[in-house]
């Protein structure tokens, strides 16, 4: 009797944590994932259009992520789709990376410097 209550009383002081369970994952800047694509895709305004990559595509979600200078035509800009973005942000983070420069997404469109 007495000691089946102690066994009860003691299961009920930590009901809240089972073992193993770990809440917070330490999301910081080391190696891939330091931001997720949707975070990445937040950065920027998406408008139909077709990437400059990927004009089969037609027109789909893109944005300007830099602007060509033609020849007579004044100016154009680049678009890209997600997919291009996030290849772009991957190139820049590993160049910088190399470079040992702070990486910061959601810059392709704009002017160096
Ligand atoms: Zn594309």
């Amino acid at each position: 009797m007495c000691s089946l209550l102690r066994v009860n009383h003691a299961a009920t002081t930590h009901p809240a944590h089972p073992h193993g369970h770990q809440p917070h994952t330490t999301a910081t800047t080391s190696g891939d994932g330091a931001m997720d694509r949707e975070q990445i895709l937040h950065l920027y305004d998406w408008h139909p259009g077709i990437c400059f990559r990927h004009p089969g595509k037609g027109a789909i979600p893109t944005t300007v992520i830099g602007v060509i200078h033609p020849r007579g035509e004044g100016q154009r800009d680049i678009r890209a789709c997600t997919d291009c973005v996030i290849d772009l942000e991957n190139a820049t983070r590993e160049r910088l990376a190399r470079a040992d420069e702070p990486y910061r997404p959601g810059q392709l469109g704009e002017a160096t410097g």
